[in-house]
C-alpha cells in the first residue's frame, strides 16, 4: 500500500509515542486534543476554571457521570492520590475523626454556617478548625464558604472564646 510522507511519518511517531510507557494505551486524538486544552488553559487559567465551574453547575448529571467515569478508568490513581494527601495531612484527617466523634457523642453540634446562616438540614456543614492541634474548636460553615475562606476569599472575625480571652 502506497502512503504519502506526511502520513508515514505520522504514523511512525504514532507508532513510537505509543510504545512509550506514559502514554502506552492512549490513542493519538486523545493526546491531541489534551495538548490543545491544555494550551488553552495555560492561556487563561482563571477564565478557564470559571468556564469548567460554569459548565459544570449547568451539566451537573454528565459532570459527575463524567467523574464516575473517569474514577472507573483511573481508580489506583486517584485512590493513590487520596492515600498521599492523607499521608501529608494526617493532623488534618486526626482533627476530622475527632469531629466526627465528637458530633455522635453529643459533645459537638453541628451549627449553622456563621457567614451565611444555612442551616445543617439545608446544605452541607463542614467544621473548619483555625488550629488542628485543638480539634473540638471548631467554627462551622456551609461548604461555600468553608472553600472561600480556605482559598482566602473570606477572613472570619476571631471566635467568641477567642475575643473573650482577648479582652481579658
Ligand atoms: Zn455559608
Ligand atoms: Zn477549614
Amino acid at each position: 500500500m502506497l502512503t504519502g510522507g506526511r502520513k508515514t511519518v505520522a504514523a511512525g511517531y504514532a507508532r513510537r509515542a505509543a510504545r512509550r510507557p506514559s502514554v502506552r494505551g492512549k490513542r493519538q486524538t486523545g493526546l491531541r486534543i489534551n495538548a490543545r486544552r491544555r494550551r488553552r488553559y495555560w492561556q487563561d487559567p482563571e477564565g478557564a476554571r470559571a468556564r469548567r465551574r460554569r459548565w459544570r453547575r449547568a451539566n451537573l448529571e454528565a459532570a459527575r457521570a463524567a467523574g464516575r467515569r473517569h474514577y472507573a478508568a483511573n481508580r489506583g490513581r486517584v485512590l493513590a492520590y487520596h492515600a498521599k494527601y492523607r499521608r501529608r495531612n494526617r493532623h488534618k484527617i486526626d482533627a476530622q475523626i475527632v469531629v466526627k466523634a465528637g458530633i455522635i457523642t453529643g459533645d459537638l453540634v453541628r451549627g449553622p454556617c456563621e457567614v451565611c446562616g444555612a442551616h445543617p438540614s439545608q446544605r452541607r456543614i463542614h467544621a473548619h478548625h483555625e488550629d488542628y492541634g485543638h480539634p473540638l474548636e471548631v467554627r462551622w460553615l456551609c461548604v461555600a464558604h468553608h472553600n472561600q475562606l480556605h482559598a482566602g476569599m473570606l477572613c472570619l472575625l476571631p471566635a467568641a472564646a477567642t475575643r473573650r480571652k482577648m479582652l481579658g
